[in-house]
């Protein structure tokens, strides 16, 4: 890949994206997604299930590919790349947390971050150097050699946190990743994601939480496959005075118009 450009390009810039499944008729999952994710945001993805969350993540990862429409990272267009650039940038440029951890039960925490760097030409060594230096970043210096059954749900996720991490992408997706957790682990995976985020890397979270959704500096509501709303921090404080503390404003200039902009997202369900 080439290096990135950091003035000018958006890190990601989704035009228009659709997502279907084959099938008489074909099951559209995504109607025509437009998102763009600057270099150095912190984004949630809120919105109930089945709603097409996942789905869009796993486009923005390029782990799937769009039926329609533009995906752009770091101004590539991933439908001009060819598989193997595709692979590069996956294993490389992007890094991926699920709410299930994905540990190799039987490597120790070193080597289970370690698988990160599986591809990437670095000696055995260095990778496991890397993952050692990574592990602490995410506190777990003491664990270094434990197994994943050793540890807990949410040392577990930060494992994989660090996993993903190892080799610097500069997008980390991260699809509920508090959602096998208690509220205090989860928390604390939150708060590891936005220390993340204040030392450079870009993060997009999928969560139902609406706390933790709530003091993200941007939101991204998705409603039946399409963008409900998408509003920074700033905006829900000004519209605090007119509406329920939690309930998400109007769609702004950013968001296509959705015909019914106020649905579940406004009960409180964002599962
Ligand atoms: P969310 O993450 O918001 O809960 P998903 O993106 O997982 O939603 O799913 C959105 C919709 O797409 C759901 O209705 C789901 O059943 C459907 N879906 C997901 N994957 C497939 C697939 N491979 N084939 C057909 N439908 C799918
Ligand atoms: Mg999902």
């Amino acid at each position: 890949m080439t290096q990135p450009q950091t003035r000018g390009t958006a890190l990601l810039d989704l035009r228009n994206v659709v997502k279907e499944y084959p099938g008489s008729p074909a099951l559209r999952i995504l109607h025509g997604i437009d998102l763009r994710v600057e270099y150095g945001e912190l984004v949630a993805i809120v919105g109930p299930s089945g709603s097409g969350k996942s789905t869009l993540l796993a486009l923005i990862g390029s782990l799937d590919r769009p039926t329609s429409g533009q995906l752009l990272f770091e101004g590539h267009d991933l439908s001009a790349l060819s598989e193997p650039a595709i692979a590069a940038l996956r294993a490389y440029r992007i890094g991926f947390v699920f709410q299930q951890f994905f540990l190799l039960p039987g490597l120790s925490t070193v080597e289970n971050v370690a698988t990160g760097l599986l591809y990437s030409g670095v000696s055995a060594s260095r990778r496991r150097a890397l993952a050692r230096d990574t592990l602490c970043e995410v506190g777990l210096g003491h664990r270094l050699d434990h197994r994943p059954g050793e540890l807990s749900g949410g040392e577990q996720q930060r494992v994989a946190i660090a996993r993903a991490l190892v080799g610097r992408p500069s997008l980390l997706l991260a699809d509920e990743p508090t959602g096998a957790l208690d509220s205090a682990s989860g928390a604390a995976i939150i708060d590891l994601l936005r220390s993340l985020n204040a030392d450079g890397t870009t993060v997009v979270v999928i969560t139902h939480d609406r706390d933790l959704a709530g003091s993200f500096p941007r939101r991204v509501g998705i409603q039946d496959g399409r963008i409900a709303f998408d509003d920074s921090a700033a905006e829900r404080g000004r519209n605090a005075a007119g509406h329920e503390p939690d309930e998400p404003v109007p769609p702004g200039p950013l968001a296509p118009v959705v015909a019914t902009p106020m649905s579940t997202a406004a009960t409180g369900d964002f599962r």
